[in-house]
Parts: structure tokens; C-alpha cells; sequence
């Protein structure tokens, strides 16, 4: 998108015409979310203006760094409504649902002030900002804020380039998702001039795990299942795997990306039940098959290569749900064994993965 872009301009302006800013990001918030919300907070700090940061989930200690530079808060209803009465405008990163801000959505209501949106996943429908800057080409948001920000012609300060670098490392898979382009090369290339140092960083976000959680990957894994020729793999997560290995969340970051790895894989499919009744899909394509749209009719959305629903049943319901139409975008590449990856690829299509 050219820095002519209107919806570009408008956010500008829009950052111009208020003083006291809330930010938030969607639940379960990864390092594009959380990186987003560090470096526009620092920005707007160093224009002279109020940020506060209020997302629905606490900050995952992989992530916890970032929040040193920024006043980072998760969800109470005294403090939403602290925020959201002491806030002029709020900023949406990373989602353009607003479903996705979790109980900060209902907030909204009563505390109707006006709202910015800046995301880059592939969006059915407009934003629910007054203004919504949502470039689906883009491989992070913090690759759309290090854009308005350089336009904007304001410096990027080691802090700065920490939280973009954190977004864009890992919105891209450390640099290997069909997302990754000449940009999003150029842009970490500059970021390290800022004395980033990618290994530490690399480390901070990836050293965080419990054996516990690897022992919970290594369960699901053995029992993964190969069908459509071997060309989709199902995973299944249960209450209990996250009981027995004593996680406390239902944390599968990760877990979905690892069949991609399969010989001849097109589509992984993981449906983890979070709690009893409430399944969470997640859906990987290896780069023939477009999986949004599976996703969006449900309720859910994501990107064209990585996308998620929540959906209320068992597991069963869900797979139901999901796995026939799979089967059938599967089935509709022809037979197995045809070449991989190249359609994408040879139309230059950018899928981002977050
Ligand atoms: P993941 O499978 O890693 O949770 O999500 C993959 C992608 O799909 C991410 O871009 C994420 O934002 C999106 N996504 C996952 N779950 C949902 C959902 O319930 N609703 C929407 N709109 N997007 C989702
Ligand atoms: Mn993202």
C-alpha cells in the first residue's frame, strides 16, 4: 500500500486529532499483537500524547519484555472502565474483528469513543473503526506501523525497532512463511541497524516452554492422522492432554505449524477443546489450498495459509464441521503428487500466517 493510501492518511490524522490513547489487541495475543501495541505506544509517547495498553488476556511470559516500555494491562472491569473513561480514542491492532478484543467489546458501548483499526488478516468486512487501515499484503502489523511511521517521518528508537522486529520475527516464522518478501526483509535489515540483537530476541520469545508442553506436542503428535491420501493431518486436543502435562492454558502455539514439515502435506487441520464443549480449530496450508474462507463461513477468520474458528460442541461436531470441506478443496487440486507450493508461488500471492 502507497503512503497515499487514504485509510493511511486518515489514521494519520486521526492520530493527530486526539490526545489520550487506549490500545488494545486481540485475546490470546502473539508478538505481532503485542509488538504492535509496544511500538505505537512508544511513538504516540514521543509525540507528547497519552497511551495506555488494555488487552483482554494477561501478556504470555514469552512476550513479557515488551512490556517494560509500555504500560501493558489485561482485563477488569474497574480498570476498562478506568481506561476507557480517561481515553479519547481507542487503537485495534492486529484484528479488524470485533469479536476478537474479547470483553473489551462490550466496553465499547458504554464508552463509545472513537475507534482506529490497523491489521493486516484478510477482512470479509470493513473494520469496525471510524477509520480502518487493513492491508491483508502486508506480513505483520508492525510492518503497516513501521510504514506510518517512517511516512510520518518520525525516528525509530531502539525500543521502537525491539517491538517491530518481535511483531514482524514473528508473524513471518522467523523470516520462512509465504509472507516473508523483499519488505519484510528490508524492513528487519533496518531494524538492525538499530543494535537489535535477533539471536537474544530470537531466544526470548522461544526459551519459554515447559517440558510439560513438549510432552503435550509429543502426545498429539503420535497420535496425528493422515487422510486424503495423506495430503491433510488431523491433530486433537483434549481437556485432559492439557490436564496431564499441567498447562494451564490451552497453549498449542506452535503445535499446528509442526505436520506442515510432512512429505506431500496440503492442509493440517487441529482441533483442540480448550474447555468441555468449546473447540478451537486451527488450520495450516502448506500453499495450494485456501483455507480462509473455511473459517470465515463459521464464524472465524485468519489469513489465506493460517486461520482459526472457535466453535462451540465436541470435537466430533467440529471435525464434522471442518473436514469435508477440506477434503473436497484437497480433492479439487487433482491427484496426489502433483507439484507443491507452485501455484502460490507463480501468481505472487503473499499469504501472511498470523
Ligand atoms: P491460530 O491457529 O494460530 O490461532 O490462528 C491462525 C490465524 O487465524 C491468526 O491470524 C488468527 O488471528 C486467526 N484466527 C484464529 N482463530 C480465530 C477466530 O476465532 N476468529 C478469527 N476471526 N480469526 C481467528
Ligand atoms: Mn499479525
Amino acid at each position: 500500500m502507497s503512503p497515499a493510501s487514504p485509510d493511511r492518511a486518515a489514521f494519520r490524522d486521526f492520530v493527530a486529532r486526539h490526545r489520550r490513547f487506549l490500545l488494545t489487541t486481540h485475546i490470546n495475543p502473539d508478538g505481532d499483537g503485542l509488538g504492535s501495541e509496544a511500538a505505537m505506544a512508544l511513538w504516540l509517547a514521543a509525540q507528547g500524547k497519552e497511551a495506555r495498553v488494555l488487552n483482554d488476556s494477561v501478556v504470555p511470559p514469552a512476550f513479557a519484555f515488551l512490556a517494560r516500555h509500555a504500560p501493558f494491562e489485561s482485563f477488569e472491569v474497574e480498570v476498562a472502565e478506568q481506561r476507557f473513561g480517561a481515553a479519547d480514542a481507542l487503537i485495534v491492532l492486529d484484528t479488524s474483528n470485533r469479536q476478537r478484543i474479547g470483553r473489551l467489546a462490550p466496553v465499547i458501548d458504554r464508552f463509545p469513543i472513537p475507534v482506529a483499526v490497523v491489521d493486516h488478516h484478510v477482512s470479509h468486512a470493513r473494520g469496525f473503526g471510524q477509520v480502518n487501515v487493513i492491508e491483508p499484503e502486508a506480513s505483520a502489523t508492525g510492518e503497516i506501523l513501521y510504514d506510518l511511521i517512517l511516512e510520518d517521518g518520525a525516528t525509530i528508537t531502539p525500543e521502537i525497532a525491539e517491538a517491530l522486529y518481535v511483531a514482524l520475527m514473528t508473524d513471518t516464522g522467523s523470516f520462512r512463511y509465504s509472507n516473508t518478501d523483499t519488505h519484510a526483509h528490508r524492513m528487519a535489515a533496518e531494524l538492525l541497524t538499530h543494535g537489535l540483537d535477533p539471536q537474544r530476541l530470537h531466544a526470548q520469545v522461544h526459551s519459554h516452554a515447559s517440558a510439560g508442553r513438549l510432552r503435550f506436542f509429543g502426545e498429539v503428535l503420535s497420535a496425528l492422522e493422515l487422510r486424503a491420501d495423506g495430503r491433510l493431518v488431523v491433530l486433537e486436543a483434549s481437556p485432559e492432554h492439557f490436564q496431564r502435562h499441567g498447562l494451564a492454558g490451552a497453549d498449542t502455539d506452535g503445535l499446528v505449524d509442526l505436520p506442515r514439515t510432512i512429505a506431500g502435506v496440503e492442509v493440517v487441520a487441529l482441533f483442540s477443546e480448550v474447555e468441555p464443549g468449546k473447540v478451537k480449530v486451527s488450520l495450516r496450508s502448506t500453499g495450494r489450498v485456501s483455507i480462509d474462507q473455511v473459517c470465515s463461513r463459521l464464524g472465524g477468520g485468519g489469513h489465506v495459509h493460517a486461520a482459526g474458528v472457535l466453535l462451540r460442541g465436541s470435537r466430533a461436531d467440529a471435525r464434522a464441521r471442518v473436514l469435508p470441506e477440506l477434503e473436497a478443496l484437497i480433492a479439487a487440486l487433482g491427484p496426489a503428487g502433483a507439484e507443491r507450493g507452485g501455484s502460490a508461488a507463480a501468481t505472487g500471492a503473499r499469504a501472511g500466517s498470523r
